[in-house]
């Protein structure tokens, strides 16, 4: 087994053209070759994309679908369509997949530059972008420019993050949402902490409970608790009705064709696993290659490491900018012949970047590689829709969608699930067990070894209903002018330097401020009540990439408020720095 970066030679600097446009029109190039072969791809069908949101700034990346409603599928026949863009969303100055706008100069880590932001150290090669076509005839593919949408910056024109970090002072008014009245339902939020009201910024790492999942709990512990299935009485068919209509609000809230596509596992840990281990070894093998990328979650590492130690595959990785943003280029250069599954976290826990995945997916399906999506930070914060992605597999868990812990989903396209093993045996996954031979069950049950986390299922179903009378547009839209009021609030603070400031990102404001260890800005900051995440957040790979070992990051959920942020501000001004 290796794990490897980009193994591209390293580029001169002369190579690296500050022309992002030229990159830009490369990726396009890509992609609409890519998109007009994806229904070559896994056999899946693929659905048009949604039109993104209207009137919400900066989210027009979203594959939102306002009811989830599960899209129809498409005949595999059908040529897939390009998504589609309003005239008013069509950018001029659209970034493209960025790349370091620094030609060659090495600064030392922890050089200030102006308003307390710092150049890291590693001038690394595998951020360098060649302006060069990596896939021979692609130049000569068909010029016209695809109408699909790629990252909108909310970067000011022009100025580069690494050039200045003074973030524009946020014109998006908060939208209409009734904070307060959500904020009423989180028994946990009204609660004082070192004697300050409890200010919650630890989003990324859980989420806390509305009263509705914990009455579901309670009420199925207290009166239809009983093991599901395979019994005629009355509270097993009640705990059954429960536990498979839980199934079906997780397939309307990841826009799944059919409920027998969702495996419910313990969280997007066991779910990446399953596929590594059940899909993963049955087809991948020596010699093979899996990507992810430089910002993964542990969780979307490890188990693919593990994978290729068995069977002698190998992991490459697709590496960040300096904004923390995947370099597309890269990763078309990266995906060949021996690439057999792509793995990519839809947001990232530790910058907070939300990834292009239906780029990322279209790409690898032109090639006829499957792409897993790691939904465990984008399923809290924006709408998904796993058959808009045409994504083969996505994962989430349900505390970090406000439900319980030990619960999650993993949805996989039925052809895939259908050929792939069991991973775990046990009861309730056969059909009949003889010493000469078991027959399985077909998905999901083939899957679910073993009594599952029923009150997780209950609660979980509870969560997705709570998240659905909400609206998860508004929580989005809402989230997003939070996020951009709290990262101009922060970039007052003297000397912090923000970690990852890509235009398109949710809910992460991960940061530093040299001089001030960053446990010690989180202990000071609980003091007050602020709960925040001091360390690697299981993303050390990303976190290195800015030449840091660990990061201070609060993580918002939309029961934050702007006075929250407030406090966290005047907290950070009042740091005790020696
Ligand atoms: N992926 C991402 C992006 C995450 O943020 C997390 C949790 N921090 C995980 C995977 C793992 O989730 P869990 O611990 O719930 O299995």
């Amino acid at each position: 087994m290796s794990t490897t970066g980009n193994n591209a030679p390293a580029l001169p600097a002369a190579a690296v053209g500050p022309d992002e446009s030229a990159h830009s029109d490369l990726v396009r190039q890509l992609l609409t070759e890519a998109l007009s072969r994806t229904g070559s791809g896994t056999g899946a069908s693929r659905t048009p994309q949604p039109v993104p949101p209207k009137g919400v700034p900066g989210l027009s990346h979203l594959s939102a679908v306002e009811n989830h409603s599960p899209v129809p599928p498409v005949h595999p026949s059908a040529q897939p369509a390009a998504p589609k863009l309003a005239e008013s969303e069509k950018s001029p100055s659209t970034p493209s997949g960025g790349h370091s706008p620094d030609n060659g100069e090495s600064y030392a880590f922890g050089e200030p530059r102006c308003n307390g932001s710092y150049r890291p150290q590693n001038n690394r090669p595998d951020t360098k972008v060649a302006n060069r076509n990596p896939l021979p005839g692609l130049a000569e593919a068909e010029s016209a420019t695809p109408e699909y949408y790629f990252l909108r910056g909310a970067q000011p024109a022009g100025k580069s993050p690494l050039a200045c970090q003074s973030y524009p002072k946020t014109t998006t008014p908060i939208p209409k949402f009734d904070v307060e009245g959500v904020r009423r339902d989180f028994p946990a939020l009204h609660q004082t902490v070192n004697g300050r009201p409890l200010v919650w910024l630890d989003n990324a790492a859980t989420t806390h409970k509305p009263q509705a999942v914990l009455d579901a709990t309670a009420q199925f512990y207290g009166r239809d608790n009983s093991n599901i299935h395979r019994a005629a009485h009355t509270l097993a068919a009640r705990s059954t009705e429960l536990f498979e209509a839980g199934r079906e609000k997780v397939r309307k809230f990841l826009g799944a064709a059919d409920a027998k596509e969702i495996i419910f596992v313990r969280g997007t840990t066991e779910a990446i696993n399953l596929v590594a281990q059940s899909y993963g070894r049955k087809n991948i093998s020596a010699g093979d290659e899996i990507i992810v990328t430089e910002l993964e979650h542990h969780a979307n590492i490890v188990p693919w490491q593990l994978l290729a130690e068995q069977v002698g595959a190998t992991v490459r990785v697709i590496p960040i900018n300096d904004r923390g943003e995947l370099i597309l280029e890269e990763y078309v250069k990266l995906i060949g012949d021996r690439t057999k599954f792509v793995s990519v976290a839809h947001v990232s826990n530790s910058l907070g970047t939300v990834n292009p995945v239906e780029q990322i997916i279209a790409l690898a399906h032109a090639r006829g590689v499957p792409v897993l999506v790691d939904g465990a930070q984008s399923t809290p914060h924006l709408p998904v829709n796993v058959a808009a992605l045409n994504a083969d597999f996505y994962a989430f868990s349900g505390h970090k969608i406000f439900g319980p812990t030990g619960i999650g989903a993993l949805y996989g396209k039925a052809a895939l699930l259908e050929a792939m093993p069991p991973w775990q045996g046990g009861g309730h996954m056969i059909k009949d067990v003889r010493f000469e031979k078991t027959v399985f069950q077909h998905a999901p049950e083939k899957f679910e070894a073993g009594t599952p986390d029923i009150a997780g299922v209950v609660g979980l179903g509870a969560a997705i209903d709570y998240l659905f009378k909400v609206g998860i547009p508004a929580i989005a839209a809402y989230e997003h002018a939070l996020l951009e009021y709290a990262t101009h609030a922060l970039s007052a603070i003297p000397g912090l330097r923000p970690i990852g400031t890509a235009p398109n990102k949710a809910s992460v404001l991960s940061f530093v401020i040299p001089g001030v260890a960053n446990e010690t800005i989180a202990r000071q900051l609980d003091k007050q009540g602020i709960a925040v995440r001091a360390g690697h957040h299981c993303a050390q790979p990303a976190i290195r990439h800015f030449g840091l070992e660990t990061s201070v990051r609060p993580s918002l959920a939309f029961y934050n408020t702007r006075e929250e942020i407030d406090a966290l501000v005047r907290a950070l001004h009042s740091l005790k720095r020696s």
